[in-house]
């Protein structure tokens, strides 16, 4: 790849993006992030990823590396360089680089790093077959509010999910479903969506919110509870949200097939709605 990346307030070729080994990020996961989608060149719900970006560094006492309207000219900047179509802009904010101390050091500034990545979000092949979800323990911190860049339980969960022929975990606390690997978890009975509420248990996903909104506007309703993997197996549809996958339809989980393993009318239909909106 030949991408332009951006350190510290500098745009580079990938190959000099670089951070120090003393970074806090590195050395003890200190750092939050966030993923923007683009289409057609445009950030899509950016406003709603700061909102979130806000929270998690307050939430870490971890100070702002710039200021705001900066930090949309990055992003901004990134797509332009980069010439990005479609895709995701990712960055991460670290509390910064210093001798290593579990303590906050003082004084330090906090780090800046972001890149873009190409894919196909619209035009998602995955969506028109649906996807496969295992589920395994939820063996996760309990600020799973905060978007932290600690992600080794969402690694492993992700791993047993591909060495199964699926494409994502979701997570299983005290019998009930919390969230995937890298999206939230939604299922379908009667024409109504189920899924959890928000709490320190769970991210709050920014396509999530958006989900709501639109589902509100199109008179879907939404029952905000807990649910069972079993209960999950004999739902009408399944579906997963993230920034990245939008509305992504689930037609298999733990060998159950869902919805006679085709992507069902209510989601298919709530990703047209999303994907709509999302172009405008
Ligand atoms: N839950 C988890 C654990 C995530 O990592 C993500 C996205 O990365 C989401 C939910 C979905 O959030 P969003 O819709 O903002 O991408």
């Amino acid at each position: 790849m030949n991408r332009i990346v951006y350190v510290n307030g500098e745009f580079l070729p990938e190959a000099q993006g670089k951070v120090s080994i003393f970074d806090r990020g590195f050395l003890f996961a200190d750092g939050v992030y966030e993923v923007t989608p683009i289409i057609n060149g445009k950030l899509v719900d950016y406003d709603a990823h700061i909102e979130r970006l806000d929270r998690s560094l307050n939430e870490l006492k971890m100070a702002w590396p710039c200021t705001k309207p900066e930090l949309r000219k990055m992003h901004e900047g990134l797509v332009a360089r980069n010439k990005l179509k479609e895709g995701i802009i990712y960055m991460q904010v670290t509390r910064g680089v210093a001798d290593r101390m579990f303590n906050f050091p003082k004084d330090i500034k906090s780090s800046l790093v972001a890149f873009p990545q190409v894919m196909s979000l619209v035009d998602n092949p995955n969506a028109r077959t649906g996807v496969k979800v295992v589920t395994t323990p939820d063996i996760r911190w309990l600020r799973r509010d905060i978007k932290s860049v600690m992600l080794l339980a969402p690694v492993l969960g992700k791993q047993e999910a591909y060495e199964k022929g699926a494409s994502e975990a979701w997570m299983v606390e005290e019998g009930k479903v919390t969230e995937g690997t890298s999206s939230n978890a939604y299922i379908v009975k009667n024409n109504t969506i189920i899924t959890r509420p928000l709490s320190n248990r769970i991210l709050a996903g920014c396509t999530r919110r958006a989900l709501f909104r639109l589902a509100k506007e199109h008179g879907v309703i939404i029952e905000e509870r807990l649910f069972t993997p079993e209960e999950a197996y004999g739902a009408d549809e399944a579906f997963l949200s993230s920034a990245s996958q939008f509305v992504m339809p689930i037609v298999e989980i733990d060998g159950h097939r869902i919805g006679g393993g085709q992507p069902g009318p209510v989601v298919r239909k709530l990703r047209e709605i999303f994907l709509e909106e999302a172009q405008k």
